[in-house]
């Protein structure tokens, strides 16, 4: 099963306010901003505001209106930084075994060059 939600985990006190994030759009569903480590020009984070530990866990119980919301957001941000035209990445690590470092739902957004393709 899901671990259980621990409201201790880094993106958990950002949305808190405890610790500072370079905030791109905020609204009722979700907050993104700048990756901290950027791995390509354009490294955005999106998180819903609901405490969810996984993409799994999101959605399996998330309400459609929230799901909607989270989703929306992420379109919107990617307009919002120019994306739109040259395209963008968006990508969710699952679990442990796919590098998931943080135990709270979040979309990257890799943009701003041409990206090739995945390596896996
Ligand atoms: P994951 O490996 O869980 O999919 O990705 C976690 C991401 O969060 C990493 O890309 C990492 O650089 C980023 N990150 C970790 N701690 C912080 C932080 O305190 N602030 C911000 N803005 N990003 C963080």
């Amino acid at each position: 099963g899901l671990p259980p939600y621990d409201e201790g985990n880094i993106f958990a006190r950002i949305l808190r306010g405890e610790i500072p994030s370079r905030k791109v759009h905020e609204d009722e569903y979700a907050l993104a901003f700048h990756d901290i480590a950027p791995q390509a020009p354009v490294h955005v984070l999106v998180i819903p505001k609901g405490r969810y530990v996984s993409a799994a866990d999101f959605t399996a119980q998330a309400g459609p209106e929230e799901m909607a919301g989270f989703w929306r957001a992420v379109g919107q941000v990617a307009r919002q930084l120019g994306l739109e035209g040259q395209g963008y990445r968006i990508l969710t690590n699952m679990g442990a075994d796919a590098g998931q470092e943080v135990p709270h739902f979040h979309v990257h957004i890799f943009g701003g060059k041409p990206l090739g393709p995945m390596l896996v």
